[in-house]
């Protein structure tokens, strides 16, 4: 009989073996700081801003194991990776890493702040570049609502719902949008546009995708 820990183990040893991966693989998830801080924001504020996580979740599998066959794929999912868990190497981190060799954490850009993962959301000088990729994201949406799920949707409309229209909405919703995340509110105001509470997932995972993707190739 096989043993772990003191106990004898009766099930399989092989699916005793995935089960205990999974199980470490996901505490490992969870209990990443940036991501535990996130999981503590969920459960502290209302369901408005509640995020999806299956969304970001399945945006990342499409990549994941037999999709990640070329060093590009690879180098676009650490991306990713590294996007939700807020660990781009933005000059904060840099610095902290080798201070001598980047002497400050101040943006490259802007000058005037310390360039950290939020502050590239909010930086003036990138300001022109959101617009622009923001744009491209939605259009890109669009046209694949109307490629694969026969849906014409408004592009303004589509902006409201997903962006919003009050401006620290906005601000906020770009933050959560660069670590790959949408809320619920962004889900129900989909919803009344399509009509469809599973055709807004859809639009949403496609427009998660397109924006990841604007993202890491854009800016
Ligand atoms: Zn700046």
């Amino acid at each position: 009989m096989p043993r772990w820990k003191g106990q004898t183990i009766e099930s399989p040893l092989r699916s005793f073996v995935n089960i205990i991966t999974a199980i470490t693989y996901e505490t490992e998830w969870a209990s990443l700081s940036r991501v535990a801080e996130i999981i503590t924001h969920n459960q502290d504020t209302n369901s408005d801003t509640e995020l999806n996580w299956k969304i970001m979740w399945d945006s990342l599998k499409e990549m994941q194991g037999k999709k990640c066959i070329s060093l590009k794929k690879s180098k676009a999912l650490m991306f990713r990776i590294k996007c939700v868990n807020k660990i781009l190497p933005t000059k904060d981190i840099c610095y902290l890493r080798n201070p001598k060799l980047y002497k400050s954490r101040k943006c490259i850009a802007c000058f005037r702040e310390d360039e950290t993962f939020h502050h590239l959301a909010e930086c003036e000088i990138y300001q022109k570049i959101w617009k622009n990729l923001e744009e491209e994201a939605i259009q890109l949406t669009g046209l694949e609502a109307r490629t694969k799920l026969d849906l014409s949707l408004d592009e303004n409309s589509l902006k409201e719902a997903i962006y919003s229209i009050k401006s620290e909405e906005k601000s906020y919703n770009r933050k959560m949008h660069l670590r790959g995340f949408t809320n619920i509110k962004q889900l129900t105001s989909l919803s009344r546009v399509t009509q469809s509470k599973n055709k807004a997932s859809k639009v949403l995972a496609s427009f998660t995708k397109y924006f990841w993707k604007c993202f890491y190739e854009r800016l």
